[in-house]
Order: C-alpha cells, then structure tokens, then sequence
C-alpha cells in the first residue's frame, strides 16, 4: 500500500513507523531482523531503509603511497526492502539519492524496485561524499532532489529516458521527500527552504518526513509556514530519542538541530548513557504525546540501528 493510503485508511489515528540503516558490510539479514522482531508489535504501517552512497577510504600501499578506493560501507538498501515485505508484510521504504547515480543509474534502480513490488521510495539529493564539503551531481545526474522526484513521477507516467520506448509500463510509486523544521544548511532562509519544498511537491511528492527536531515548537511553526505557502500534503515528523551524551554535540553538528535547554541540562546531570538513555526516552515520549494530540498524521522514529529505546517508547505511545 501506498504511504499515503495508510494515512487515509488510519481516519485521523497516528500512525507508527520506524527508518533503518542497512548494517555494515560484513554482516547478515538476522542483524536487521534483530532489530526490528522487538517493534512488531506496535503494527509499524511502513519501515524506511536508508540509501548510503560510496565514500572514499585512502590504504597506505607498500612503497608508502597512498591508494584511493571507492567503497559502500552499507550496501544492501534494496535487497533488506525487499526481505521486509516479504517477511513481515510490511511496506519497505527505500530511500533513493541523485548523489552518486546518473538518471539511466536511477532509472534501472527503480525498475528494479518496481519490478520488486516496492510502492514507496522516499526522493532525497544525499549529501556531499564525506571527504568533499559541497554536494555534486553526478554528469548526467539529478541535481536535487525535485529533479529526483519529477524522474520518478515521468516513469509513473510511462516516461522514461529512453524516449523511442513504446506502450510503456507506468510504475506506480508514492513518493515521499524531506522537510527541515530547522531549515536545511545550504538553504539562504527557512522561508527559501520551504519554497524549495514546495517545488518537490509541484513536481508529484506526495508526503514530507521530516529532518529530527527536540522542540515540538519549531515542527509546529513549520507545519504552519509550509501551509501558508499552499503546502498541504501530509508532514510527517521525524523524532530520534537522544541515547548518548556525546550526542549533544554530535546530532547538532551532523543534522544542524537546535537541543532545547531543559533536554541539555537533564542530560548534563546524567552520570552515564544508560541514564542518557532514560532522559531521551522520556523526552520522546513526551514529544510524541504532543504530536498525537496534535493530530499528525504518522510519528516517524530514527532508530539508527539501535532498537530498544524505540520499543520503549512505543509501548508508552502505541
Ligand atoms: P534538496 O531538497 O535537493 O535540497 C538540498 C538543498 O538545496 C536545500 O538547501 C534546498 O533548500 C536547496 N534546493 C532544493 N531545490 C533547489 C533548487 N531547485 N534550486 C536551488 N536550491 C535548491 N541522506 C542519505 O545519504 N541517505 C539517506 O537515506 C537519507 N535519508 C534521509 C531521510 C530524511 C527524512 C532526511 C530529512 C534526510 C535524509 N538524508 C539522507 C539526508 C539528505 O540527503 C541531506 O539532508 C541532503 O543534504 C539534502 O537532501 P534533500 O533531499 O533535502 O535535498
């Protein structure tokens, strides 16, 4: 089912879903089942898997000089989609990037995921690979992630690159995008962010996930500001309960949120993680309690392979 189905079939009820990462390359399907065993029993709607692109490691050779290699250090993103669904019945969410993929890349990609049976894919530019500072396109390649987005919409529309192909197939995918609360760290303004937002959704988006906040407020006001400028699909907020207390400066720097002054000096008093932990469940529970009263329409969580925190936090919620 669609994503946006889900949210029409739910009548007005919050919905619970959850993103994961594929594991490091190395290890086998069970680790992801590991973790997602534990949450079944909330009924996830959807579970995202996020898309990790090359990075560039440098191995010192013999004669002392440096060779660059090209690796995916979590590789997999389709094939764990496609074991969701067939395992628990799940809609899988893959997230697709213009980062690293030519539009013919792109395409054969989703051809894939259709072909798989994959209804939703969440349309997303990436970041810069981690040695580089700015983002770049590959030649031939989506720029951001509307061009992203307008690719996937064509094919829905049996447009494809390839443009002599006749009678063809029209896929069928419900395409989500991102929403930054906080405003994206490229954008010059929130205001100029969300006009940007507003072009995903021109071109056929048809739900925001959102970056993770900590204060409800600034998801508030941007559900606010999107609507006034003609945004009204569903936004879907993006909660990760904070576990560690190097996290305190480590979330602000990697996803340029703001921590709210009560959340920093509970978890300034904490003598260790495991009581970090309970500080972050507690503040997510509170965010969520506040999210459903406020009717939205799904409480996405950013489980970031660690699963417990978020089974405690549904079992309080769900
Ligand atoms: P865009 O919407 O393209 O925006 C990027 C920047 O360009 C913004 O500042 C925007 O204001 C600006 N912009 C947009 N369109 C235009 C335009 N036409 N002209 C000029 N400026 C424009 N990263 C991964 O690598 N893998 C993942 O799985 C992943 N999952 C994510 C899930 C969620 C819910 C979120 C919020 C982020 C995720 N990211 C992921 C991170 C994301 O790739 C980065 O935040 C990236 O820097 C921006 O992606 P975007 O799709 O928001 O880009």
């Amino acid at each position: 089912m669609k994503i946006t189905e889900h949210i029409e079939a739910s009548k007005g009820k919050s919905l619970f879903s959850f993103e994961i990462l594929p594991p490091l390359k190395g290890q086998n399907i069970q680790s992801i089942y590991d973790g997602i065993d534990p949450l079944m029993e909330f009924d996830p709607q959807f579970i995202d898997v996020t898309y990790h692109r090359e990075e560039y490691v440098y191995i010192e050779q013999e004669n002392g000089l440096l060779e660059k290699r090209v690796v995916r250090k979590r590789p997999g993103t389709v094939g764990i989609c496609a074991a969701i669904q067939n395992k628990y019945k799940v809609d899988a969410v893959p997230h697709i990037l213009c980062g690293g993929f030519t539009k013919e890349d792109t395409e054969n990609f989703l051809i894939d995921l259709d072909f798989l049976g994959i209804k939703n894919v969440l349309a997303l530019r990436g970041d810069a690979v981690k040695s580089e500072t700015y983002f770049k396109p590959e030649p031939n390649g989506n720029c951001f992630a509307n061009d992203l987005v307008k690719q996937t919409t064509n094919m829905n529309k049996g447009i494809y690159l390839d443009t002599i192909l006749e009678n063809s197939h029209k896929t069928d995918f419900c395409v989500g995008v991102a929403g930054y609360p906080e405003k994206h760290m490229e954008a010059p303004s929130l205001e100029k962010d969300i006009e940007n937002l507003k072009a995903k959704v021109a071109a056929g988006a048809e739900y925001v996930v959102t970056q993770m906040f900590f204060n409800n407020t600034k998801f508030f006001e941007f559900v606010e500001k999107c609507r006034e400028q003609g945004i009204t699909v569903p936004i879907i907020p993006g909660l990760k309960p904070i576990a560690t207390k190097s996290q305190l400066s480590v979330l602000p720097h990697r996803f340029h949120v703001d921590m709210p002054k009560e959340l920093i000096s509970e978890v300034e008093k904490c003598k260790d993680n495991s009581e970090v932990r309970q500080v972050g469940v507690e503040w997510c529970i509170d965010q969520s309690k506040e999210l459903i009263a406020a009717g939205v329409p799904v409480l996405h969580y950013y489980s970031m392979g660690k699963s417990s925190n978020i089974q405690k936090i549904a079992s309080a919620i769900f």
